[in-house]
Formats: structure tokens, sequence, C-alpha cells
């Protein structure tokens, strides 16, 4: 088992997506057994995907909402 240090920085690694098999089972197999690594993990890719979410305000991608109103008007006859 891998300690909890190790977790730490395997999370890390993962939430950059540089995680190899072998570190993702250990990752995987301690986070079953450790609560707080659990929660770590959670909290950090919480925050990851905000940041990244804040990083992407700016591209010129249709909302959700805009394409919910594309749906209305197509499907409502004129
Ligand atoms: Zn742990």
């Amino acid at each position: 088992m891998i300690s909890c240090k190790k977790a730490g920085v395997l999370i890390e690694k993962k939430l950059a997506h540089k995680l190899n098999t072998v570190e993702g089972m250990e990752l995987f197999f301690h986070t079953i057994v450790c609560k707080a690594c659990r929660n770590y993990e959670a909290q950090s890719a919480f925050i990851e995907k905000a940041l990244t979410r804040e990083k992407n305000t700016d591209k010129h991608k249709p909302s959700s909402d805009l394409k919910e109103k594309i749906h209305k008007s197509l499907e409502e006859p004129k």
C-alpha cells in the first residue's frame, strides 16, 4: 500500500493527466481504503475543474443556454 504522501503526489499527477496504469491502480486502491485521500482527490478535481472553466470563459463556445434557444426555435412552428 502506498503512503498518503505518495497518494497526494499521484493525485496531482492524475490531474495533470500524467498517471500511468500502475500509478492509477495504486491510487485507486489507496483511495478505496483512505477517506482522507479520497476527499483530497475530490477537492482537487473540483478546484481543477473550476479553474479550467475560468480559463475557458473567453473562448467562443456556444453555451448550453444558447443551444437550448436554438433547439426551441427549431421546434416551434413559425
Ligand atoms: Zn491516504
